[in-house]
């Protein structure tokens, strides 16, 4: 938890994944820092990203890179924690852990965190080509649980994906949206049989 202490999001850290309500939350990210946490600081940024909260993972729970350069980034992975929030932000937050994501969204809120900066090669899919080309997105929830997929976390995470599809150039299809499941010698199931992927890819189109 040393790391927060230079962080400017500290309060977003405290609030996220409390169920608190969007209104709560609306205000406590600033624009700069979600351009920060994307990398590109100084650059432009497309205002279609929805709002993120920097709250960085370990630092030896991923691999530093300078993507799109090194790797072109052309795959999305979405992903189901079988965690809480806060257990999940604990466990990309422990260095002994070795797993990482760059978003979590919240189940209530639709709060996205950001874990791992855009650039930088989260550990998420367990396959390190999918790894290097890739962005992970978790959501908040059980695969056979499908009240956590809620029409919140739908939103979000579809306008964050719709974002990222736009920064990188990136198909709005099932081909480059692909869930953990479907990462080849994937050994987990996430999704899950209740995400409802014809719903979800319908709002990555709409944004
Ligand atoms: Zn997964």
């Amino acid at each position: 938890m040393e790391a927060h202490r230079h962080q400017p999001t500290r309060r977003g850290l405290l609030r996220s994944g409390a169920g608190l309500g969007a209104a709560a939350l609306g205000l406590t990210a600033a624009s700069a820092t979600a351009a920060q946490a994307a990398g590109t600081t100084g650059e432009a940024v497309s205002t279609a990203y929805p709002t993120t909260h920097w709250i960085p993972a370990s630092s030896s729970n991923y691999t530093v890179s300078n993507r799109p350069t090194t790797y072109t980034i052309n795959t999305i992975v979405i992903h189901v924690t079988q965690e809480t929030f806060q257990d999940a932000m604990r466990i990309f937050k422990d260095p002994a852990k070795q797993v990482s994501t760059h978003y979590m969204v919240a189940s209530a809120d639709g709060y996205i965190g950001q874990f791992v900066r855009e650039k930088d090669i989260a550990w998420h899919a367990g396959n390190w080509s999918y790894n290097t080309h890739s962005i992970g997105i978790e959501h908040e929830g059980w695969v056979d649980q499908p009240e956590y997929f809620t029409d919140a976390l739908y939103n979000s995470s579809a306008q964050l994906t719709a974002a990222i599809c736009t920064r990188y150039k990136i198909p709005r299809t099932r081909t480059h949206i692909i869930g953990h499941v479907e990462v080849p010698g994937a050994t987990h199931t996430d999704p899950g049989p209740y995400w409802d992927w014809d719903r979800y890819m319908a709002l990555v189109n709409a944004y």
